[in-house]
C-alpha cells in the first residue's frame, strides 16, 4: 500500500478509481496580431462568464466571476498593448502575453497568503488566452464513473468543467488550505486532501482511498483499511447528529459552543447549526471588497443585520483585522518586509485612528438598538497598553463587554496584565500558532509546524488560561483548533470556557465533548502539554480519550 500525505481540508472517506486532470501547455510558437490577442482575451472572459452563469456552486461562481473581471481589466489590455505595439502578426505572442500578466502576478505574490494563492487565477487566464489562439478548446470533462479526481492543482475553471456529480473526492499535489480545491470540496461535502506531494503521479484507474479528515490518500488500500476508516467516519457523524442543545461535558460542565462568521449569511447558517452565539465576527470581511470606507450609517446597518440574526444570543465582534494577508483597499498599505509581523489588526491605529473609531461608534449604535448580547474585541493585541487604549475608547462609546484576541505570544505570556485591562479574552490559535512556531500559517510546506497540537502552543494557551482564571475573565478559543474535537477537549482541560468554530464543525465537537467529563479533559491537557512533540501529544491524548 502506497501512502501519500497532505493536509486534510474536507473530512470524509471515499474510495474510487483515479481520474487525472492534466494541463496542456502550448510548446509551439503562437503567431497572432494584437487584435487577435485582445479578441482571445475577450473570448476567455466570455467563456468564464458563461461558466460562472452555469456554475451550480456559489463559491465556484464567485471565483469564475472574479476571473472574468480580471480578464476584462483595462489595465491588462493596456499591458498587452504596451508589448505588442505594431498592427502586424507577431511570430510568437506567448512571451508577451505572459509578461503582460507578470506585473499583476508579482503584485499578488507580494501580498502573500490568500492573495498569493490567487496567482493561479492569473496564470490560468494567460494559459487560456494562449490556448485559444493556438486553437485548443477546453471541453467539459465527463466522468464515465464515480472517480477520485487527482491533479497537480485544480483551477476554478478546471473544477467548473468537471462533472462534479461523479466526483468522490479531490486530491491535489499542490495547494494550501485556502486553495480552490479546499473551498470547492467543502462546498460539495466530499473529502479532499491538498498539498499531497507525489499523488499526481498515480495513474488513471488506480484505486485510491482518500481520508479527508486525516489528510491521506492510499493506493491499493486493503478492504480492512477502507472499512475501518469508513466506520470511524460514520461513528463520528452519527455521534454528532445524536447530541443537540448547548455544549456540555458528560458531567454537565457547560462549554459554550459558538460560531465564526464574516457575513450575515454565515450568521444565519450558524443559528441554524445550533450555535449558542457568534464567537468571532470577522468585520474586515465586510471591508475587503470596498474601495471606500463604509460610512458609520452603512456600518450600523451591517452590524444591525448581524445582531438581528442572533437576537438573544452572544455576538463577539472583532474590530477590523486589516493588513498582512487581508489588505483593505481603502487603507493605504506600505510595502512591508514581513507583513504578518507588520501593521495589521489593532496596529492600524498607528497610522490611522479614525477607521477604528468610526467602527466602534457604529458598533455602539447598533448594539444599543439590538437584542443580541454584543461583545467587542480587538485583534493582534501585544501589550497591556494597547488593551487599555482599546478598552478606554470602546467603553467611552458605551460598549459594555470589551475584550482582546490573545493571538500574539506577548499577549499570551502577559495575559495577567493584558486581560486585566478588559472583560474577556479570545485565543486566536491560528495566529498564536504561527507566531509561537515562527511558521507562516498559509504555507503548505510548513503544515507540520503550524499545528496547534504542538506542546509549545499548548503551553502558551495554558499560561493565558491560568491568568484568565486567576482574574476570573472568560477566555475562549476562536481559532481553527476549536474545531478539532480532541484538541477541543484539551483546550477545555486547559481552562477555556468557550469554543468558536466554523458552523459545520459544531455538531461533531458538541457530540464529542458530551461523552467525556472534566477530569478526562484535564488529564488530556496534562499529557498534551508535557508531550515532546505534536505527534506525541496527539497519540497520548488519543490514548486517554479512547479513540
Ligand atoms: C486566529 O488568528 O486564530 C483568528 C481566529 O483570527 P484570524 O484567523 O482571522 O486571523
Ligand atoms: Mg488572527
Amino acid at each position: 500500500m502506497i501512502r501519500y500525505s497532505g493536509i486534510g481540508v474536507s473530512p470524509g472517506v471515499a474510495q474510487g478509481p483515479v481520474f487525472r486532470i492534466r494541463r496542456t501547455v502550448v510548446s509551439a510558437p503562437v503567431a497572432a496580431s494584437p487584435r487577435q490577442v485582445f479578441a482571445a482575451l475577450d473570448a476567455v472572459a466570455d467563456d468564464l462568464e458563461r461558466r460562472a452563469a452555469a456554475a451550480t456552486m456559489d463559491v465556484a461562481r464567485e471565483v469564475l466571476e472574479a476571473q472574468s473581471m480580471i480578464a476584462r481589466d483595462p489595465a491588462l489590455v493596456e499591458a498587452i498593448g504596451a508589448r505588442l505595439t505594431d498592427d502586424v502578426e507577431y511570430p510568437d505572442v506567448r512571451e508577451s502575453i505572459r509578461e503582460a500578466f507578470a506585473g499583476f502576478r508579482a503584485a499578488l505574490e507580494a501580498l502573500g497568503g490568500y492573495f498569493a494563492e490567487r496567482v493561479q487565477d492569473l496564470d490560468e487566464i494567460a494559459d487560456r488566452t494562449i490556448d485559444h489562439l493556438a486553437g485548443i478548446e477546453h471541453h467539459a470533462t465527463r466522468l464515465t464513473q464515480p472517480s477520485v479526481i487527482v491533479a497537480d492543482d485544480l483551477t476554478p475553471a478546471d473544477t467548473a468543467a468537471l462533472d462534479l456529480d461523479h466526483a468522490l473526492a479531490l486530491v491535489v499535489a499542490k495547494g494550501g488550505p485556502t486553495s480552490h480545491t479546499a473551498i470547492v470540496a467543502r462546498g460539495l461535502g466530499i473529502p479532499a486532501v491538498v498539498g499531497c506531494t507525489g499523488v499526481d503521479g498515480v495513474e488513471d484507474g488506480v484505486l485510491l482511498l482518500v481520508d479527508g479528515r486525516e489528510g491521506v490518500a492510499l493506493v491499493e488500500a486493503t478492504e480492512a483499511e477502507r472499512t475501518s476508516r469508513s466506520a470511524r467516519e460514520d461513528a463520528l457523524r452519527a455521534r454528532a447528529a445524536a447530541v443537540t442543545g448547548p455544549g456540555r461535558l458528560a458531567d454537565g460542565t457547560p462549554v459554550t459552543l459558538l460560531a465564526n462568521a464574516g457575513k450575515v449569511e454565515a450568521v444565519v447558517a450558524a443559528a441554524a447549526a445550533g450555535a449558542e452565539g457568534i464567537g468571532l465576527f470577522r468585520t474586515e470581511l465586510l471591508f475587503l471588497e470596498r474601495q471606500t470606507e463604509p460610512t458609520v450609517d452603512e456600518q450600523v446597518a451591517m452590524y444591525q443585520a448581524v445582531f438581528a440574526a442572533m437576537a438573544g444570543r452572544r455576538v463577539v465582534v472583532r474590530t477590523i483585522d486589516a493588513g498582512s494577508d487581508k489588505p483593505v483597499p481603502f487603507i493605504p498599505a506600505e510595502a512591508e518586509e514581513n507583513p504578518a509581523l507588520g501593521v495589521r489588526g489593532w496596529r492600524l491605529n498607528r497610522i490611522d485612528n479614525d477607521v477604528v473609531n468610526r467602527q466602534l461608534q457604529a458598533l455602539a449604535i447598533a448594539a444599543t438598538s439590538s437584542a443580541a448580547d454584543v461583545w467587542v474585541m480587538a485583534p493582534m493585541i501585544a501589550t497591556a497598553d494597547e488593551a487599555r487604549d482599546f478598552a478606554g475608547r470602546a467603553r467611552a462609546l458605551g460598549i459594555r463587554h470589551v475584550g482582546v484576541m490573545v493571538e500574539t505570544p506577548a499577549a499570551a505570556l502577559m495575559a495577567d496584565k493584558v486581560l486585566g485591562e478588559v472583560d474577556f479574552g479570545s485565543l486566536g490559535t491560528n495566529d498564536l500558532t504561527q507566531y509561537v512556531m515562527a511558521a507562516d500559517r498559509l504555507d503548505a510546506r510548513l503544515a507540520d509546524l503550524t499545528t496547534s497540537w504542538h506542546p509549545a502552543v499548548l503551553r502558551a494557551i495554558q499560561t493565558s488560561a491560568r491568568h484568565a482564571q486567576a482574574l476570573a475573565r472568560p477566555l475562549g478559543v476562536c481559532g481553527e483548533a476549536a474545531a478539532d474535537p480532541k484538541l477541543a477537549a484539551v483546550l477545555v482541560g486547559l481552562g477555556v470556557s468557550s469554543l468558536s468554530m466554523s458552523p459545520p464543525a459544531l455538531a461533531e465537537v458538541r457530540g464529542f465533548l458530551a461523552q467525556i467529563d472534566r477530569a478526562t479533559c484535564v488529564r488530556a491537557a496534562e499529557v498534551a502539554v508535557n508531550a515532546g512533540s505534536e505527534v506525541e501529544a496527539k497519540l497520548a491524548v488519543s490514548d486517554i480519550l479512547g479513540e
